[in-house]
């Protein structure tokens, strides 16, 4: 007879491997980020403040202090189904760039909606179920966000509302088909259907909308229901705790190969697969003195961290939001719709707009048909089709093994694959299969 845990019954093989604890890395920074402001008062936000919004447990985690905060074992057990992702050694990149770098991904495209999104998705929904609330309300650019509570909510028995960004809505039609199936309603945002989504549609019923304005929208319906609340999938501190599941992960998979990373990079939409996977690592350069350098990567089209100003904003349109010590392109800025629209959202997480004030990040940013370039050639070099968002992480792990060549130097790149492609082929089949994949 052997007694073995739920998560060790689905996942024995990687059991050691998946993580016990999310990290949290407030607990660790020699300099505290600014707090958040109550939106109406301008004082430090009290986690009274946040009732009407989020649920009790996750505000709880949003405020905790604690350095390791545990994993539900009814959450671990849907981790198990898709964690540990792989981290896969990219030889085919590397023969194909000529380059002396070991290059590593971490490919979340894995999840079972195709990107990192689950990870705090079931975290909520989980926290939401403890509570017995019905509802969870919330907005959604390109729809992993919005596909992967859709399934956290079926998991655990909650109702998903989403107002999905209508550039993006037109765009992925296959996108709300999934959320759809997984029992969630779904609307164009901005929408008839909420005052402020009324203010904007009025006046142009294919306002492309932005994620700004969907939150606005998502916050208006959680706070007016009856036992709903928000959900928010990037930017708040929790969420990106709930994202250190990666780098943890990665962390314990490069050491198997005897590995460290010099360098370790990720896309930035709001900051949680970036933070994710950067942060177990940064821990490392706060204790132990590792030099590891980081570096963010968005589009030029929405150039929060490379071109914003770091200031207090809020992280809605509406200004609904507790305001937000931040990167920011202002509450109002509608960004081109691009096909990453998953990076299309003015703001940056405190967390990460706070490493790149402490000088622990770097910025980078690409122009789109830079990235779906860099997506085509990683594509016939890995046989993996990144998502537009995370082909921007791809751009700059190329741009840093070209680096290499020239200096010779044997560097360990870490970038995070943070989804796969394949509800995207309409935007590849306007933009990467010409030219570029011809080359
Ligand atoms: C949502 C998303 C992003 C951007 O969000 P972050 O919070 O910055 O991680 C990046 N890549 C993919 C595949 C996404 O779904």
């Amino acid at each position: 007879m052997m007694k073995m845990t739920s998560t060790e019954r689905f996942a024995a093989r990687n059991a050691a491997i998946l993580p016990s604890h999310f990290y949290n890395i407030k607990a660790d920074l020699p300099v505290a980020p600014k707090p958040p402001l109550h939106p109406g008062t301008k004082a430090p936000l009290q986690p009274a403040d946040l009732e009407p919004v989020f649920s009790k447990g996750f505000i709880a985690q949003e405020i905790t202090g604690e350095r390791f905060v545990p994993i539900p074992e009814a959450v671990r057990e849907k981790y198990a189904v898709y964690r540990p992702t792989p981290l896969i050694y990219a030889s085919g990149l590397r023969r194909a760039l000529d380059t002396p770098a070991h290059i590593f991904y971490k490919y979340e495209g894995v999840g079972p909606v195709g990107s990192h999104k689950s990870n705090t998705a079931l975290m909520q929904a989980y926290l939401a179920a403890q509570e017995g609330i019905e509802t969870l309300v919330t907005e959604t650019g390109a729809g992993q966000w919005g596909s992967a509570l859709a399934q956290a909510g079926a998991f655990f028995d909650i109702n998903v509302r989403v107002f999905m960004v209508r550039a993006s809505f037109r765009q992925k039609p296959g996108r709300r088909t999934l959320m759809e199936m997984f029992g969630a309603t779904v609307e164009e945002s901005p929408s008839p259907s909420t005052n402020f989504g009324r203010t904007l549609y009025e006046k142009d019923p294919n306002h492309p909308g932005s994620l700004g304005i969907a939150i606005s929208e998502a916050i208006e319906v959680a706070v007016g229901g009856k036992n709903s609340k928000y959900s928010l999938g990037s930017v708040l501190d929790a969420v990106l705790m709930h994202q250190t599941v990666i780098g943890q992960e990665a962390d314990r998979q490069l050491a198997a190969a005897g590995a460290e990373p010099d360098v370790v990079i990720a896309c930035v939409g709001g900051g949680s697969n970036f933070g994710g996977i950067a942060f177990p690592f940064v821990r490392k350069n706060l204790k132990e003195g590792k030099k590891t350098r980081y570096i963010a990567v968005e589009p030029e089209a929405c150039p929060s961290l490379t071109k914003g100003d770091l200031r207090y904003d809020h992280g809605d349109t509406a200004g609904m939001t507790p305001l937000l010590y931040m990167y920011t392109l202002g509450m109002d800025f509608i960004p081109a719709p691009i096909h990453a629209g998953g990076l299309r959202y003015h703001g940056m997480a405190p967390l990460v707009s706070h490493l790149k004030d402490q000088g622990m990040v770097e910025t980078q940013a690409f122009s789109q048909p830079a990235i779906f370039e860099a997506g085509m050639f990683f594509f016939k070099a890995e046989g993996i089709l990144p998502a537009p968002e995370s082909s921007h992480a791809v751009a700059a792990a190329i741009t840093e093994a070209l680096e290499a060549k020239k200096t010779g130097e044997e560097k360990v790149i870490l970038f995070n694959l943070s989804g796969h492609g394949f509800l995207d082929l309409a935007a590849y089949a306007k933009n990467g299969n010409g030219s570029a994949a011809k080359k």
